[in-house]
C-alpha cells in the first residue's frame, strides 16, 4: 500500500517543497500519495492543487467567506474537519508559528504519524505532544534540518553513547556586518538569507538567530539533553547539519546540500533509507568552516539558554515574545536589534508558572503576548 500524506500549510515553503518531494516520489518503487492538504488565504495553490491531485481533500484554514469553491472544508474548523475525515499514514505539519501546534495535537489525536516542521509545536508542548503521540504508538519525525539530521545519527549511534549535540548555523545575512549598522536593517535586508529560501519569519528568525535558540530548546527537548551539552556553531557553507560527541571523543556530522526537500524525503519514507532524487553532497574542492557566534550579535541564543534554565513556561514566553517582536520589526513599528530587547525584558517578568496541560501552554503563551505587545508600545524607536 502507498504511503498516504497530508501537509498542512501546502502553500508555504515546508508545504511547496512537501508537495515537490510527492511528486517526485510518482515514478518510484516507493510512491507517496497526497490524501489532503491545507492552505491558509492562498486560492490558487489550493486550486491548482485540486487539479494536479484531484483525490487529495482541501482544507482552507482561513475566512470561510473569501474560501473559493473546490474547498472540503472551509473556516476556522477546517484543519480539524481535514484531519479527522481523511486518514494518512503521516501528516507535514508546515504551519509557521504557534497556531501549529494545535495542528500537531489534531494530528495526534486523529492517530497519525507527525513529520514535524513546525518547531514551535515542539519548543511550546513537547512533553505533552511525545505523551500523546506514545498513548497512540505514534512517531514524531524531526523536519527542521539540524533535527532531522541529529534524528538520524541519534538513530544511528544510539544516545547512550553521546555526550554532546552540536547544531550549526548559517548565520544569516548580517554575520560579517559591522555590529554598529545592525540598529539600521530593515525586515526585507533580514530576509535576503544567503543559504536557504524560507518564510519570512523564519528568515528574520535566521538573522537573529532566535531561530537558533528555538532550535536549541527543540533540541534540548527532543533528545532529552541539557543546554549545557548543545552547543551552536556557525558554518556558513550549512553542508553540516549537526554533530554529535560521543563519550570517546568522537566527533560524527551529518552532511547534506541544503535543500529542506532532503530532510523532507527521509521524514516522509521513514523508518526506511530509500535512495533521493534530490542530489547528494560533493566534498572535493569544499571549504566548510566553523565559527562561535559572537553574542553580541546573537544575543538571542544567550536568551533562549537562560529560557531553558528557567523552564517550560519561559520557553513558551521566548517564543510568544519572539513572535511578537518580529512581526512588529516586519511592520517596521521596531528596530532589528530591539527584537532581542523586547524577548529580554519579556523573558524577566516571572515564568515560573505550571505546564501541565495545553490549556496551560495557550494560557501562558497569550500573557507573554500581551506582556511583550505592551513592551512594543513603550519602546522608543
Ligand atoms: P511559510 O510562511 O512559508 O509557510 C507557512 C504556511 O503556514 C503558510 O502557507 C501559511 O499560510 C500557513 N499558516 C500561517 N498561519 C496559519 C494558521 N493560523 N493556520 C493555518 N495555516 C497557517 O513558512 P515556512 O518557512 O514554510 O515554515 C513553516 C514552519 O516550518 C515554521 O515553523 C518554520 O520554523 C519551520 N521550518 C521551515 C524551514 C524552511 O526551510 N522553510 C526549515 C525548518 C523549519
Ligand atoms: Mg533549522
Amino acid at each position: 500500500m502507498p504511503k498516504r500524506i497530508i501537509i498542512l500549510g501546502a502553500a508555504g515553503s515546508i508545504g511547496r517543497q512537501s508537495i515537490e518531494v510527492i511528486r517526485q516520489s510518482a515514478a518510484t518503487e516507493e510512491p507517496l500519495v497526497l490524501a489532503g492538504f491545507s492552505v491558509h488565504h492562498n486560492a490558487k495553490v489550493m486550486l491548482s492543487l485540486k487539479n494536479e491531485f484531484p483525490h487529495a481533500r482541501a482544507a482552507y484554514t482561513g475566512d470561510a467567506a473569501s474560501a473559493p469553491t473546490g474547498a472540503d472544508w472551509a473556516g476556522p474548523e477546517a484543519l480539524a474537519q481535514l484531519l479527522s475525515a481523511v486518514q494518512a499514514d503521516i501528516v507535514v505539519n508546515g504551519i509557521a508559528g504557534a497556531a501549529g501546534l494545535s495542528a500537531s495535537i489534531l494530528a495526534l489525536q486523529n492517530r497519525m504519524h507527525l513529520a514535524l516542521a513546525n518547531k514551535e509545536s515542539i519548543v511550546m508542548g513537547y512533553r505533552l505532544l511525545k505523551q500523546l503521540a506514545d498513548d497512540n504508538e505514534l512517531s514524531i519525525i524531526p523536519v527542521d534540518s539540524e533535527h532531522a539530521a541529529l534524528f538520524q545519527l541519534t538513530q544511528k549511534i544510539g544516545m547512550h553513547a553521546i555526550a554532546e549535540l552540536t547544531i550549526t548555523a548559517s548565520g544569516g545575512p548580517f554575520r560579517t556586518l559591522p555590529l554598529e549598522r545592525l540598529a539600521e536593517m530593515t525586515a526585507d535586508d533580514a530576509c535576503k538569507h544567503p543559504v536557504w529560501k524560507m518564510g519570512r519569519k523564519i528568515s528574520i528568525d535566521s538573522a537573529t538567530m532566535a531561530n537558533k535558540g528555538l532550535e536549541l530548546i527543540e533540541a534540548s527537548k527532543l533528545f532529552d539533553m541539557p543546554q549545557e551539552h548543545i552547543r551552536v556553531l556557525i558554518h556558513p557553507q550549512s553542508y553540516v547539519h549537526a554533530m554529535v560527541r560521543t563519550f570517546d571523543g568522537a566527533l560524527y556530522a551529518q552532511i547534506s546540500e541544503p535543500d529542506m526537500r532532503l530532510p523532507i524525503h527521509a521524514a516522509l519514507h521513514w523508518p526506511h533509507t530509500y535512495p533521493s532524487p534530490f542530489g547528494h553532497a560533493e566534498l572535493a574542492g569544499k571549504t566548510l568552516e566553523f565559527f562561535e557566534p559572537e553574542r553580541n550579535r546573537y544575543p538571542l541564543v544567550w536568551l533562549a539558554r537562560n529560557a531553558m534554565d528557567a523552564g517550560d513556561a519561559a520557553c513558551i514566553a521566548y517564543n510568544a515574545a519572539n513572535e511578537i517582536a518580529v512581526a512588529r520589526f516586519d511592520a517596521a513599528r521596531i528596530r532589528f536589534t530591539q527584537i532581542a530587547q523586547v524577548v529580554s525584558e519579556t523573558l524577566a517578568h516571572s515564568w515560573n508558572l505550571p505546564v501541565s496541560s495545553f490549556e496551560d501552554i495557550f494560557d501562558i503563551d497569550m500573557k507573554a503576548r500581551q506582556i511583550a505587545e505592551e513592551l512594543v508600545e513603550h519602546i522608543a524607536w
